[in-house]
C-alpha cells in the first residue's frame, strides 16, 4: 500500500497532478471535492448539505466530510493505495484519518505539499472559473475567502504530518510535467 495526501492551497494544481500520479503508481484517487460536486449533481441528501458551505467557499462540516471519506475507502477493498486529494483539510479530517488508516492495517506514508503564491493561484482559479463553470472559482471574494480558510483552518494539518516527518514541500509552479518529476522524486526516494 501507498497512500499519499497531496496537499495545497485551492488552484495549486492537485487534481492535475493526482491524475497523472493515479496513473504511475496505480492508486485511487479520493478527492473530497470531486466526490461532493458528484453528491450534488445526483441530488444527494448529502449533496444538499455540502452545497450551501461550498458555494460559500467555507468547509463542509467534519461529521459529513469524514463519513463520506470512510464509506470511501471502505468500499475499496482492492486498492493498491490512494491519493487524498483535499483531504484532510482540518487537524480533526486528520486524526479521522490516521484512525482509519490504521482499522484498514495501513498508514499515510507521506504529505506532498505544493507551493504556490496567492497571486498566481487567484490567476488559475478565475481561469478554471471560466472554463468550467464552478461557482466557487468566479467570484474574487469568495476565492479570497477560500484562501483565508486554508491559512486559518488547513495549514495546521501540514504541521500535523510534520510533526512526524511526513510533509515534503513541492514547488508548484512551472511546467505541469517538471512539478510531477519533483513529486515522483520525491515518492521513489521514500519508498
Ligand atoms: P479547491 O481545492 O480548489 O478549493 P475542492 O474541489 O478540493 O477545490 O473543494 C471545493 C470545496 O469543497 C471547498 O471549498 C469546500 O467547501 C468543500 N470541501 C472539499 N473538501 C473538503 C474537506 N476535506 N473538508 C471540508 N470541505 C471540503
Amino acid at each position: 500500500m501507498l497512500n499519499i495526501i497531496l496537499f495545497g492551497p485551492p488552484g495549486a494544481g492537485k487534481g492535475t497532478q493526482s491524475e497523472k500520479l493515479i496513473k504511475k503508481y496505480n492508486l485511487t484517487h479520493l478527492s473530497t471535492g470531486d466526490l461532493f460536486r458528484k453528491h450534488i449533481t445526483e441530488g444527494s441528501d448529502l449533496g444538499r448539505q455540502a452545497q450551501e458551505f461550498m458555494d460559500a467557499g467555507n468547509l463542509v462540516p467534519d461529521s459529513v466530510v469524514i463519513g463520506m471519506v470512510e464509506e470511501k475507502v471502505k468500499n475499496e477493498t482492492n486498492s493498491e493505495g490512494f491519493i487524498f486529494d483535499g483531504f484532510p483539510r482540518t487537524v480533526a479530517q486528520a486524526e479521522a484519518l490516521d484512525r482509519l488508516m490504521q482499522e484498514n492495517g495501513s498508514a499515510i506514508d507521506m504529505m506532498l505539499s505544493l507551493v504556490v503564491d496567492e497571486e498566481e493561484l487567484l490567476k488559475r482559479l478565475l481561469n478554471r472559473g471560466k472554463i468550467s463553470g464552478r461557482v466557487d472559482d468566479q467570484n474574487p471574494e469568495k476565492i479570497r475567502n477560500r484562501f483565508a480558510v486554508y491559512n486559518n483552518e488547513t495549514t495546521p494539518v501540514a504541521e500535523f504530518y510534520s510533526a512526524t516527518g511526513k510533509l515534503f514541500n513541492i514547488e508548484g509552479v512551472g511546467d505541469i510535467d517538471r512539478i510531477f518529476s519533483r513529486l515522483t522524486e520525491t515518492i521513489d526516494a521514500i519508498v
